[in-house]
């Protein structure tokens, strides 16, 4: 098997933040997300952004009186904010401006953001018909009807990190909304921790005709696009190829989902994305963050990109008949649950070491985080993917006696007062 579903993995290590008063997540509410978003015709970047009622223009401003909805229920808890910038490009020659909308959680520690998005654009057959309607319901109106669904389930806890959740325009055109929030991000010197990208996260009937709502994809690259000729050169030194920031992300989520109530299997996709297609969270990826995309397991092409039609009885369209909402809201709560854990805990340690040449006993070093309680090294052989063992310690280093460095790879977590985790922070060799 090669993804995980929760009875083979009840001695998982890692624990999701404890959820006890959190509502489920509703697939009811998710459907009437999705038939609103529908409702706009075409939600094309390049359509119509004065019309009320129909085009892109009158779905940003429905998402973001969704967020101010929201707020006004947590005494201003959501902050609404609208990026936007003119793209020119070979899928707009004459230019658009881009524009995401953003609802921001405010969190306790400054500048750590956790990021969960979507693309609110929808498309047809044509890249540029921006008139015919272009209902898009999984692509991508399951994903901001997870984003708004998140937003709803965790807007009255607080949390260290800040939460953005955000509605992405012009993906279609060239992941250009989420170029914009990731260059912003890295502009005001955002720490973003994680970004869950959720592109087509609604149907389980794939194109073959069989039903899979056992688990959803999770991909993610192994080795950060973003790494130095100086740090490519040292990984290929000590490895690593399956231990980069987006990788240990996505093992986290593993981990998350089987203990999520209502969460079912996630596949590790060891790609950034699907063979030779690309999403929103690449942009992110590019700026050094850890980001992921969650995908469906059963991809249905007929009901992606397409003129709505029917032809010789094969119906075409991304419509809400395509969609399974109890699916969405499994892969929701797998978000939500991942969302939760990471801005509640520590900052993951910036640096960790490993030393010990020529000796059987490792020592694992790492920098302290100023907001945990405690840290926990991880290692496991050389030979596997997933961690095996670990240890729960203060301080910033610990010698492990009888596990030859040469044969294994660590880790260290960093661990808040209340038990939550961040993510694993991979260690390298000292820098001399
Ligand atoms: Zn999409």
């Amino acid at each position: 098997m090669s993804f995980r579903i929760p009875a083979a993995a009840l001695l998982a290590v890692s624990l999701a933040t404890p959820a006890a008063a959190r509502d489920p997540v509703s697939p009811a509410r998710q459907r009437a997300t999705v038939a609103k978003l529908v409702s706009f015709g075409t939600r094309h970047s390049l359509s119509t952004t004065d019309d009320p009622k129909r085009g892109i223009g009158a779905a940003r401003d429905w998402v973001a009186g969704e967020f101010a909805r929201l707020s006004r229920d947590c005494g201003g808890c959501i902050a609404t904010e609208r990026l936007a910038r003119r793209f020119v490009g070979p899928r707009a020659p004459d230019g658009v401006v881009i524009e995401d909308v953003l609802g921001i959680q405010r969190g306790s520690d400054p500048d750590r953001y956790v990021i969960v998005g979507a693309h609110i654009d929808s498309r047809v057959t044509d890249v540029m018909n921006a008139t015919s309607d272009a209902p898009g319901a999984n692509d991508d109106a399951s994903g901001v009807a997870l984003v708004l669904e998140a937003a709803r389930l965790l807007h009255r806890e607080r949390f260290r990190a800040s939460i953005v959740y955000v509605a992405f325009s012009g993906e279609e055109q060239g992941l250009w909304g989420a170029t914009l929030l990731a260059e912003t991000a890295r502009a005001r010197g955002w720490q973003v921790d994680a970004m869950l990208n959720n592109d087509i996260v609604g149907n389980s009937l794939g194109q073959n005709g069989v039903v899979n709502d056992r688990y959803v994809r999770v991909f993610s690259e192994g080795i950060r696009s973003s790494e130095s000729l100086a740090e490519a050169i040292e990984r290929r030194g000590i490895g690593g190829e399956d231990d980069g920031p987006s990788r240990a992300l996505a093992k986290a989520i593993g981990d998350i989902a089987v203990t999520t109530p209502g969460g079912f299997g996630v596949f590790l996709d060891r790609r950034p994305d699907r063979f030779g297609r690309g999403g929103d969270h690449e942009p992110f990826l590019r700026q050094g963050y850890p980001a992921v995309r969650f995908s469906v397991a059963a991809e249905n092409w007929d009901r992606q990109h397409q003129d709505v039609r029917t032809e010789n009885g094969r119906v075409f369209a991304d419509t809400i008949e395509g969609m399974d909402f109890d699916y969405l809201a499994k892969v929701t709560a797998i978000n939500v649950a991942t969302i939760a854990r990471l801005a509640a805990a520590p900052a993951a340690p910036a640096t960790a070491t490993i030393a010990g040449a020529l000796s059987y006993d490792t020592k694992v070093s790492w920098a302290p985080v100023p907001a945990a309680a405690r840290y926990k090294v991880y290692w496991r052989r050389a030979d596997a993917s997933a961690w095996q063992q670990s240890r729960e310690v203060t301080g910033t280093m610990l010698s492990v006696a009888d596990v030859p460095v040469d044969d294994h790879l660590f880790g260290v977590a960093a661990i808040g007062s209340d038990g939550a985790e961040s993510l694993v922070t991979f260690a390298g060799r000292e820098k001399r």
